[in-house]
């Protein structure tokens, strides 16, 4: 290794779902919601504001602060947004989990995680879960750095009730708890209740899922002011996080929509529930998911098999290669129609 390089700082690097793009595949490997953004969205886009996009945006986002303020029913001092809630959660990690006690987080969650641990050198210790993918509150209790997990989780799609989530919180207020809420409002239940009890929680949602626009980039958390204001201290010293204009007005329409948000997801629900008896039905099990994904294995059909033969047709799914997990396969939720070709493929496939 020349010298130089023993210089760089060495990662594990994230590895994303793959993101190909034609138009006859069925993509249900990354989450994303399959129902267009709220109409206002294209509206947006289809009229810009020419004035704003030769000016530079604003760096506090106070439009996008305001909508979110006002449909969560908190102070804008208390709301932050950011370039995904990657970026948020990213920034929240710099910011908070500066101690040389180990931060906690689910092993089997979101892997970005220990990627952000890695990279800001923060310590870090992998909390396992239960036999039942369960995260077990009481493994929170000792002494930490810093908690962050999601509710729901992901892979496994389950939630915790929100009393178990403010036990958590409760046994930590030397510490800064996460909530990571990408898939909340699918159906469990969120910690926004919380925030104006526990100084220490923060949360964090992103516009990728519920609101159709991974491709725009918007995540936020909620907090206490002092919070806030600490995350937005790390943020202005950086100069990367600040949301463009045309993000700014997409976001706007998006939160004002709720009616087309209610109606999106309560249908991906709705299609989410019939998954669970068609699959259940085949005899495949599952965690029971409260989030727009099912994670699910098939005492017959070696997931991995299964994965390439659906690539095959075109079918994307998620398949991790991780101990515990590489006999399950991570379903996203999306049209009728589309479940009903993977329903289709996998009657084929098992006959
Ligand atoms: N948290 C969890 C648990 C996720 O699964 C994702 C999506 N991959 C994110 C955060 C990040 O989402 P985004 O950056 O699109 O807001």
């Amino acid at each position: 290794m020349s010298t130089w390089e023993e210089n760089v700082r060495k990662v594990t690097p994230y590895t994303p779902g793959e993101q190909p793009n034609r138009p006859q595949m069925i993509k249900l490997n990354t989450n994303e919601n399959p129902y267009p953004p709220a109409p206002g969205v294209a509206k947006v886009l289809r009229h810009p504001d020419e004035d704003a996009l030769r000016r530079y945006p604003d760096p506090a986002a106070s439009v996008l602060v305001n909508a979110l303020a006002e449909n969560y029913h908190v102070k804008p001092e208390q709301v932050f947004v950011g370039v995904g809630s990657d970026d948020v959660l990213a920034m929240a990690f710099m910011t908070f989990f500066n101690s040389e006690k180990p931060i906690l987080f689910p092993d089997i969650s979101y892997s970005f995680y220990p990627v952000w641990a890695e990279e800001f050198r923060i310590p870090h210790t992998r909390v396992a879960l239960d036999e039942n993918f369960c995260i077990r509150k009481e493994d929170y209790y000792g002494e930490n750095g810093g908690i962050v997990f999601p509710n729901p989780n992901a892979p496994t799609a389950l939630a915790m009730g929100l009393d178990d989530v403010e036990d958590i919180i409760r046994h930590n207020p030397d510490v800064v708890v996460i909530v990571d809420e990408a898939y909340v409002d699918f159906g469990a239940e969120s910690a926004l209740k919380l925030v104006e009890k526990y100084e220490n929680l923060l949360v964090v949602q992103t516009f990728s899922k519920s609101r159709s626009l991974a491709g725009m980039r918007i995540g936020f958390a909620i907090g206490s002011p002092k919070l806030i204001k600490y995350l937005n201290d790390v943020k202005y010293s950086f100069n990367s996080y600040t949301l463009n204009q045309t993000s700014l007005a997409c976001g706007v329409e998006a939160v004002k929509d709720q009616a087309y948000f209610n109606e999106t997801r309560t249908r991906i629900m709705k299609t989410r529930e019939h998954a669970k008896e068609v699959l259940g039905e085949m005899g495949f099990s599952f965690p029971d998911s409260k989030a727009n994904f099912l994670f699910i294995t098939h005492p017959d059909y070696p997931a991995k098999e299964l994965f390439q033969a659906l690539r095959q047709k075109d079918i994307y799914v998620r398949y991790f290669d991780q101990p515990r997990i590489n006999n399950y396969l991570r379903v996203t939720i999306g049209t009728d129609e589309q479940m009903e070709a993977f329903y289709e493929f996998l009657r084929d496939y098992m006959r």
